[in-house]
């Protein structure tokens, strides 16, 4: 007979890493499935100055310690295992990953978001060739380069900063007025002598040759005036989509929400609806982190969540035991 876990954790960023701690400790058989690495996007964020107690610490090194606590008690962490599908109305609930199918009684969906593409000609061409979407990951390569940076929120900013150490200019082209960045990240911008801003504006398309990015082709929004942009490099910024395609395409039922195939209610951009207990409109699955409607998007904010759905985890498999027990 396959094993049932309690509990099965879909990603290990700071939200799966923390409900899989508060789950073992809560004596939940726990296991996490990871397609990458253990840390999400603490992995290629370089340094974390807001993360409770843990001042200039890099993400790294934050999601290397959750990841010792939650081994240390108990929780299983299988990398490398990419989760295809659910079926999450069968009980106990299955998951069919590239590494085979696993069961379980409840589960916490903390899959998180990967950063969107800009989707003009050139990005995929030269995708690894100059353009880039990590800054820690790529930005040593250019040394003395010019950079873009495309974004105004406080990843493109925070990032743009970082790639001052590095490059000769850090140019940001963004497309409103104004930049949403948090103000201290935006001064720190501002203040660097190497950096440049470029409001109103989007890319039309990445130039390069057979070396690499080359260049942009720019467009203001305002006038319609279109301009070639020397660049060695382009560091892509523009928001995040949450990773949900093991919920299956989400379709509009009769009263007008989102369900995708899973059943999993969604909002009009793909993130999980969960309520304030992180349950999610299927009984025993719950969601946490990047990947619900949440309005702040952080590692303290996933961590909070995470530690918040393994609480109602433990509570849902008790429920369930109790209701196989005798009367
Ligand atoms: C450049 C950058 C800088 C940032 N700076 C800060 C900062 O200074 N302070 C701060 O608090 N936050 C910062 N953040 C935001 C913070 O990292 C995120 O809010 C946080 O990591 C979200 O955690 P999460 O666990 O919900 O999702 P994620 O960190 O996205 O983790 C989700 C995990 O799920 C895995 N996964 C996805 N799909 C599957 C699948 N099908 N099967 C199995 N596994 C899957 C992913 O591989 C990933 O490991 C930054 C983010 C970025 C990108």
């Amino acid at each position: 007979m396959e094993e049932v876990y309690d509990l099965i954790i879909l990603g290990a960023g700071p939200a799966g890493l923390s409900a899989g701690l508060y789950a073992a400790r809560g004596n939940l058989k726990t296991l996490i499935l990871e397609k990458g690495i253990v840390g999400g996007q603490l992995q290629v964020t370089l340094d974390v100055e807001n993360y409770p107690g843990m001042d200039h610490v890099t993400g790294p090194q934050i999601s290397d310690a959750m990841e010792a606590q939650t081994r240390r008690f108990g929780c299983e962490i299988m990398t490398g295992t990419k989760v295809l599908s659910v079926d999450l109305k069968s009980q106990p609930k299955i998951i069919k990953s590239d590494k085979g199918d696993f069961r379980a009684k409840s589960i916490i969906i903390a899959s998180g978001s990967e950063h969107k593409h800009l989707g003009v000609p050139g990005e995929n061409e030269y995708n690894g060739k100059g353009v880039s979407y990590c800054a820690v990951c790529d930005g040593a390569f250019f040394k003395n380069k010019e950079l873009v940076v495309v974004g105004g929120g406080s990843s493109a900013v925070e990032e743009g900063n970082f790639l001052t150490k590095f490059a000769s200019k850090v140019t940001l082209i963004h497309r409103r007025d104004e930049l949403r960045a948090e103000r201290i990240l935006q001064n720190r911008f501002k203040a660097n002598p190497k950096t440049d801003i470029i409001y109103d504006t989007v890319v039309d398309k990445i130039d390069g040759d057979f070396l690499g990015v080359t260049g942009l082709t720019l467009r203001n929004l305002k006038t319609g005036a279109v301009t070639d942009f020397k660049a060695d490099g382009v560091f892509i910024y523009v928001g995040l989509q949450p990773n949900t395609e093991f919920l299956g395409t989400a379709t509009a039922n009769g009263s007008g929400s989102l369900i995708t195939e899973a059943g999993i209610a969604v909002d009009e951009t793909g993130k999980i609806l969960a309520n304030h207990k992180m349950e999610t409109n299927i009984p025993g699955v719950y969601a946490a982190g990047d990947i619900r409607n949440t309005p702040l998007k952080q590692a303290v904010t996933a961590a909070s969540d995470g530690s918040l759905a393994a609480t109602m985890a433990i509570g849902f498999v008790e429920a369930l035991e109790d209701s196989h027990l005798p009367a």
